[in-house]
């Protein structure tokens, strides 16, 4: 997966994403990374690609063109269906679904913004984009957000985790929060390891595990609950922890 990312600090996202698993992606070539400098398309000497705002306020503001040239050059180059990402505290709340309608995608180009934001006509002139925010706060950039995301969608690809189960078990991927992980030593200041997880049933583990997914986010994200279907067995469990809570 190629991912372009128009930015004008492509070493802070390799800072963040030169590491571990999302390292390793880069290095063999399962991902690709493709920074495009705006300023290659500035107007001026100087190279620069912001300017006051109309209506007078503080701040500067990205200018259409060097943004719009930087995105027509990927496209130009490619032969693939590329869907834009604009990053802005406005847009649409990143989510794991989110994450997987991207990975769908061979190719995408993220556009970090700085500043006051982009010019509002930018979003106008360009085709299949969204406006993506990672969470109600603001940043003094896009790049941590374009970090998130390539992250996140990396992780999903085949291969990238050392077992791919790994991924569709994580919290979020079902509509649950992850069930809680445990390991060495056996007990730790007095605190033990739930006997289940040390009865090599694997049965009986899997069944915990999922009433213990259950539990958590009825407890911790009960929003993320009311949105989902339950199954059977997923009712039942629930059902059982709520007998439990009344006990
Ligand atoms: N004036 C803008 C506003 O209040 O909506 C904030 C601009 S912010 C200082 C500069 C850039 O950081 C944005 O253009 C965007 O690319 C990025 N950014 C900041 N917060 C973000 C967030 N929560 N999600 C995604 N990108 C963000």
């Amino acid at each position: 997966m190629k991912f372009n990312i128009i930015t004008i600090f492509p070493d802070q996202l390799m800072q963040t994403l030169q590491f571990g698993v999302i390292g390793r992606a880069i290095e063999n070539r399962t991902i690709e990374l493709n920074f495009i400098d705006p300023r290659e398309f500035s107007d001026n000497d100087y190279g620069s690609i912001d300017d006051k705002a109309y209506g007078g306020g503080p701040g500067m503001v990205m200018q259409v063109e060097p943004i719009l040239s930087s995105i027509e050059k990927i496209k130009k180059e490619s032969k693939n269906n590329i869907q834009t990402v604009f990053l802005t505290p406005q847009g649409e709340q990143y989510t794991q679904k989110q994450a997987e309608l991207f990975m769908k995608y061979n190719e995408i180009i993220i556009v970090s913004g700085r500043y006051e934001g982009f010019d509002e006509r930018l979003l106008d002139l360009t085709e299949n984009a969204v406006e993506i925010s990672i969470g109600d706060y603001v940043l003094s950039g896009g790049e941590i957000a374009a970090s998130v995301i390539i992250d996140s969608i990396t992780r999903l690809i085949p291969g990238v985790l050392g077992d791919d189960q790994s991924a569709v078990e994580e919290s979020f991927t079902s509509g649950l929060l992850d069930h809680p992980h445990y390991t060495r030593p056996e007990i730790v200041r007095n605190k033990e390891v739930p006997n289940v997880l040390l009865s090599g049933n694997h049965k009986a583990i899997k069944r915990w595990r999922l009433k213990q997914s259950i539990m958590k986010t009825f407890k911790k994200r009960p929003d993320l609950l009311k949105k989902r279907k339950l199954s059977k067995e997923e009712q039942l469990l629930l059902d059982e922890y709520l007998d439990e809570l009344d006990e």
